[in-house]
């Protein structure tokens, strides 16, 4: 049987990590199986969804190179594949299930509905709709339609049933019917609800497997019962874990991003994020910890998916994307991070120069293993750029107080004047003959160097940053310590 899994996501907001990782174990399982994957709109909440986030969703997913074979935009031979575009195939089977007994139109206004609640919790029961339109008659309903009430369609819930699920990932989870109460199926303007329209695509699109968050486990014995009132055959589920913070609580926006336009913002890499959750809640069979797409693809099963819950720890994040941000060619890091560039005034906001890009791309190279995102680059940039060095504080002040110091940079700037070409090599080479030539340990010659073109102790090799300041940068930069501080 050929596997079908999707991802159907409400358009309400963009992509966030959960669904990312929703999509990702769907895709995975398509593709370890050979099976399709299909992206769907679940955009029957009005008021909340919106073609704008519908579009985050489907970039955000594109830019994770999560790629489905069927659905919105790609078309396919099941749709369409946006609910508010298949209503006449809910209306259908709503029609279906009044037909045959299953559901019933009820009419019951807001209030009464409360009043109910409020009765059933003074009597410490579980508020649920007691089924009070269950039997209407013919005459019952033509007086509440000369009221003008607009009715729902509630789902009868059999009584004292066990409803069984299969969970890939849970095993066998049973829900009772009783606690249910009738649930609303379609609402008073037509539009069906999640629970109803969910089986109705699921169904029609021959989804073999439901793999999504735990939060919808609770609504899987509603949507079981109607599989069942309508004689389908219900697919096979996996509820995967939540996400928590590294304290143990639900993830939320309180602990940092989470959508994932967010990281791509900072400047994540999209096989990092896959990475990265792809062991939300996965755990591979080895020791290795990184992997590509295309391995996970291969590794990837539901049996090693986790029961307990997945611990978001961005320092774990940071981890895995400094690790691809290493493995990354100088010349995509430079493309992708100028815009933060351009963001601290170094570019400006046109395409940079062929200069500006080599630039860029040395750069890159010297900080690679120092970033853990390339918006880090922000932080950098005053290494490699201008005539004028950051004040130096604190150690760094007493650095210039060296009495070897006039010399040090009278031969260093000679140097630098007499050198052809400033590169990494004529670099490393200038420096050695410094120390040579005044005798003084490697430090003694460095530390000034590097306190005078930088104010700071530490940061970028030396032999990176010379060459590219440039010798105009390097003599202002020098110029202007000497002046500030050696008077
Ligand atoms: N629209 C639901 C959500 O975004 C989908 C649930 C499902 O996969 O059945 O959570």
């Amino acid at each position: 049987m050929e596997i079908r899994v999707r991802f159907a996501p409400s358009p309400t907001g963009p992509l966030h990590i959960g669904g990312a990782r929703s999509a990702l174990f769907n895709y995975l399982w398509a593709r370890k199986n050979k099976g399709t994957f299909i992206v769907r709109s679940e955009d029957t909440d009005l008021e909340r969804s919106s073609r704008e986030s519908e579009h985050n969703i489907l970039e955000s997913l594109r830019w994770l190179n999560i790629q489905w074979g069927e659905g919105i935009e790609v078309g396919g031979e099941h749709g369409p594949y946006r609910q508010t575009d298949r209503l006449d195939l809910y209306r259908e089977y709503t029609k279906k299930l009044i037909e045959s007994g299953h559901a019933y139109l009820c009419y019951c206004s807001e209030e009464e509905l409360e009043q109910e609640r409020k009765d059933l919790t003074a009597k410490g029961e579980t508020p649920r709709y007691m089924g009070k339109c269950r039997h209407l008659t013919q005459e019952q309903r033509a007086g509440f339609e000369a009221e003008g009430r607009k009715p729902v369609v509630r789902f009868r819930v059999p009584e004292g049933q066990a409803i069984h699920i299969n969970d890939q990932v849970r095993g066998d989870v049973v829900f009772e019917s009783d606690g249910i109460g009738d649930y609303v199926i379609v609402k008073s303007d037509g539009i069906p609800t999640y629970n109803f329209a969910v089986v109705i695509d699921d169904t029609t699109m021959n989804v073999t497997q439901v793999i999504r968050g735990e939060e919808h486990l609770s609504n899987t014995p509603r949507q079981v019962l109607i599989y069942q009132a309508l004689g389908l055959s219900v697919p096979e589920f996996a509820h995967i874990s939540l996400i928590m913070n590294t304290e143990g609580r639900k993830m939320s926006k309180r602990d940092g991003d989470t959508a994932v336009i967010d990281y791509r913002k900072k400047g994540y890499l999209p096989e990092a994020i896959v990475n990265f959750i792809a062991l939300l809640g996965w755990s591979p069979s080895g020791e290795k910890e990184f992997y590509t797409l295309d391995e996970l693809a291969e590794e990837f099963s539901l049996e090693r998916v986790s029961k307990s819950p997945a611990v978001f720890d961005f320092q774990k994040l940071n981890y895995i994307n400094s690790h691809y941000i290493k493995q990354t060619e100088p010349e995509r890091l430079a493309q992708l991070a100028i815009p933060y560039v351009q963001q601290v005034g170094v570019f400006s906001a046109e395409e940079p120069s062929a200069e500006q890009q080599q630039w860029l791309i040395g750069v890159m190279k010297a900080i690679a293993d120092k970033i853990s995102y390339l918006a880090e680059v922000k932080d950098f940039v005053h290494y490699f750029h201008g005539d004028t060095p950051l004040e130096p504080q604190g150690e760094a002040l007493e650095v210039l107080k060296g009495e070897q110091i006039t010399s040090v940079f009278e031969l260093f700037r000679g140097k630098v004047q007499e050198v052809e070409e400033l590169s990494e090599a004529t670099v490393k080479t200038l420096l050695k003959q410094i120390t040579k030539e005044l005798k003084l340990g490697g430090k003694l010659v460095y530390m000034p160097i590097r306190v005078a073109l930088t104010g700071q102790m530490h940061g970028p090799e030396l032999y990176d940053i010379i060459p590219l300041l440039g010798r105009e940068n390097v003599l202002k930069r020098l110029e202007i310590t000497e002046k500030r501080h050696l008077g």
